[in-house]
Order: C-alpha cells, then sequence, then structure tokens
C-alpha cells in the first residue's frame, strides 16, 4: 500500500468519557481566573450540572460572566456581544452548548482580543481579511452528538434570508474538547435524530471525501460504526451505551470533516439554512440518502473507477454486516438503510419548511461553496436539483 502525502491540521486536546465535565474546572483555572461562559438559554443553565460547576469555580476564585445563546448565531450578535466586552481581559471562554453555542463561543474568543467585527472575515462575505489573532483560549464541551464543531476551526454564523457562513482559522481551534456522553441525557429525541444524521453525514462525507487520506478513513469509519450502532437505539430509548457512543461519533464527526471537507449535503445545507427556517441536522438528514443515491448514480455514469464507489460499498457493507456482498448490492443496501433511518427517525420533507419546487434555483445557485468542493465528484444542476426535489 503506498500513500499519498497528507495533513493532519491542529486538535484540540480531548478529554472524553462520562463525568468528564468534572474535569473542566482545573482546565479552565490553569488558563486564569476570569472566564467567559457561554452557552444556550435553557440546557446547560437549567441542568443539575450547573450549579456544580459554579461551585466547583468558586473553589478555585474563579470569576465569569455568561453570555446565552437562543438562536443560531448572527454576525451582529457577535460584534455587540465583543464590544459589551471589550476591557475585560478573560483568560479563557468556556462553550457549553450545541452547535450555535460552541459556534458562537468560537467567534467571541476569537475576536474578544482584536476587538474588530466578525464580518471583516466571514467568508465569502465582505472584505474576507485574513485573521491574525490573538484568539482567547477556547474550552468547547458539547451538550449535543451533532455538529462536532468542538474539534472544527470553524464558526458557522448567519442572517436568515441572506447567508450562512463560516469565519475560519486554524487559530480558533479549540485549546481544549471535553466530550460528556452524560450531557446528551437531557436531549429531545427529534434533536438526537436531526443532530446524530449531522454526525452521520459529516463521517460518511468526510469518508468519501477527495481530501480524505488513510487516517481520517480510520476515524470515519471508526465514527460511522458507532453511529450505525448507537443512533437509532438512542433515539428510541435514553442509554449510557448509546449516549458515549453518539458522542464519539460526533466528536469523530469534527475532527474528520476539519481535515477532509465535506460533501453534496453540506454544501445544500449551507443555501438551505440560509433561506430557510431549516436546523441544519434536520437538512443534513433529510438529504444523505438521496444525495448518496445521487452520487453513486454519477460515479457509475462518468466516473466508474472513482474511489469513492468502493468506500460506500465498504460502508453499505458494514451496515448490511455481510463481507461477501457485491460491490453494487452493497451501495445499494446503504442507500436503502439510509431511507429506512430517514423514516424511523421521522426526519421531515423540505415542503415542511415551506420549500418548494420554485425555490430549487436558488438554492442550487448558492450550494456550489467550500463543502460541495470536495463531494467526490462534480455534480451537475440536475443532479443537485435531483436530491432536493426527491426530498419535497
Ligand atoms: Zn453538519
Amino acid at each position: 500500500m503506498s500513500f499519498a502525502a497528507f495533513t493532519i491540521a491542529r486538535l484540540p486536546q480531548i478529554k472524553f468519557g462520562c463525568g468528564s465535565l468534572s474535569k473542566l474546572p482545573d482546565i479552565a483555572a490553569s488558563y486564569g481566573k476570569r472566564l467567559l461562559l457561554v452557552t444556550g438559554a435553557r440546557s446547560f443553565l437549567g441542568s443539575a450540572h450547573a450549579p456544580r460547576l459554579f461551585a466547583a469555580l468558586r473553589q478555585r476564585a474563579c470569576r465569569w460572566e455568561i453570555v446565552k445563546i437562543v438562536a443560531e448565531p448572527a454576525p451582529t450578535f457577535i460584534d455587540a456581544t465583543v464590544s459589551a466586552l471589550q476591557g475585560e481581559a478573560f483568560d479563557a471562554v468556556i462553550g457549553i452548548g450545541g452547535g450555535s453555542a460552541l459556534d458562537a463561543a468560537k467567534a467571541i474568543a476569537g475576536l474578544l482580543k482584536p476587538g474588530n467585527s466578525v464580518l471583516d472575515h466571514l467568508e465569502g462575505v465582505g472584505p474576507e481579511l485574513p485573521y491574525g489573532g490573538p484568539s482567547t483560549p477556547l474550552i468547547a464541551v458539547p451538550s449535543t452528538a451533532g455538529t462536532g464543531s468542538e474539534a472544527t476551526r470553524n464558526a458557522v454564523l448567519s442572517i436568515h434570508g441572506q447567508f450562512k457562513k463560516s469565519f475560519r482559522d486554524e487559530q480558533l481551534v479549540a485549546e481544549w474538547a471535553i466530550v460528556d456522553p452524560d450531557l446528551l441525557v437531557t436531549c429531545p429525541p427529534q434533536l438526537i435524530a436531526a443532530d446524530g444524521m449531522d454526525a452521520f453525514t459529516q463521517l460518511l462525507e468526510s469518508f468519501v471525501s477527495t481530501g480524505s487520506n488513510p487516517m481520517t478513513d480510520a476515524l470515519a469509519r471508526s465514527g460511522i460504526m458507532a453511529a450505525r450502532d448507537a443512533l437509532l437505539p438512542l433515539y428510541a430509548e435514553q442509554s449510557a451505551p448509546a449516549r458515549e457512543k453518539m458522542a464519539y461519533a460526533s466528536l469523530l464527526s469534527g475532527i474528520c470533516l476539519a481535515q477532509t471537507g465535506l460533501g453534496a449535503v453540506h454544501g445544500l445545507a449551507s443555501p438551505l439554512g440560509a433561506f430557510f427556517p431549516i436546523p441544519h441536522g434536520a437538512a443534513c438528514g433529510t438529504l444523505v440518502a438521496t444525495a448518496t443515491a445521487v452520487n453513486i448514480a454519477a460515479m457509475g455514469r462518468r466516473d466508474p473507477e472513482n474511489p469513492a464507489l468502493p468506500k460506500y460499498a465498504e460502508i453499505g457493507r458494514r451496515f448490511a454486516m455481510q463481507k461477501g456482498l457485491n460491490a453494487r448490492d452493497a451501495r445499494s443496501f446503504l442507500v436503502t438503510s439510509l431511507r429506512q433511518w430517514e423514516e424511523a427517525l421521522a426526519l421531515p420533507r423540505l415542503s415542511n419548511w415551506r420549500i418548494t419546487g420554485a425555490d430549487l434555483p436558488r438554492i442550487v445557485a448558492n450550494c456550489r461553496g467550500s463543502s460541495m468542493k470536495t463531494n467526490p465528484i462534480v455534480l451537475t444542476d440536475e443532479e443537485i436539483t435531483q436530491i432536493l426535489a426527491a426530498r419535497l
């Protein structure tokens, strides 16, 4: 076996495991006593974990401010928060929550010291100035199993109706990711479904991405197996083993996507999320089966030697648990299994967000951003439209 050259970009230090949240106070205090906590408006602050964390921080003589995130973060929110906190000299930022809280924490940690507008750096918006730093150390604590934001270098920000774009830089990667599966206990089934499909999609798209390498393949494969075994069980009923597997799958999805880029589903999730109030995980979950089928068909027609084809077959065999299954049947097994997931997880169709056939040209016209560039084959506008039309 020969290896093409590859690069692994910076990763956070990672604490994974049930109860690992108890490590947060010491890790945070190691940066200093002045902390900024960025968290969702309800789940963490309303949980039994919050008073325990605050007591432990008090014991270490830490002081903190809290920023609450109520929706997907907008650039104006980031800028207003950063300017309100100017001159406070925080030693570290702690992000606890779902993807929105972690992305907001990442953007705020990036700009607290420089103090300029995040619009200076957003990809595809404004002047796209290089980010010079310095960032404030970030500790990311995910409370959902979905985005993998704790391991990535980008913060996704949006203005509804206009755009959903990334502020991206190596310096934005968290110093620490503390992944405690116990935090998933309060996650409602609908969020388990949508977030879990986001994690799975990120793993599958990383695995077949043109940016994949043997090291990310090993991680993606491991994450895919964990999601295969745990997503439906966790949706049906909370259990510690299923929570651990999904938290692990989500972490690996972030690690992989940060190295490899994603694919057609995430290419489409960007304009869908910008123009319609569709949660990111729901967009991924509703599209991944059809996008996989369209990718496979496109490669079969005009690129039969594409290395993603045997990879899809490998995952199909792992879903079927039949090592000897031929490639064609294995790929159809994968697509059929993902369609069954869509049904089992009750993932809504696009029309649920009032998306109609008339909207498709605008979505297709705005889908060729960064994720689409690492899809294993360049899809035509017709093929992309076909993915969306099948899920109206
Ligand atoms: Zn995603």
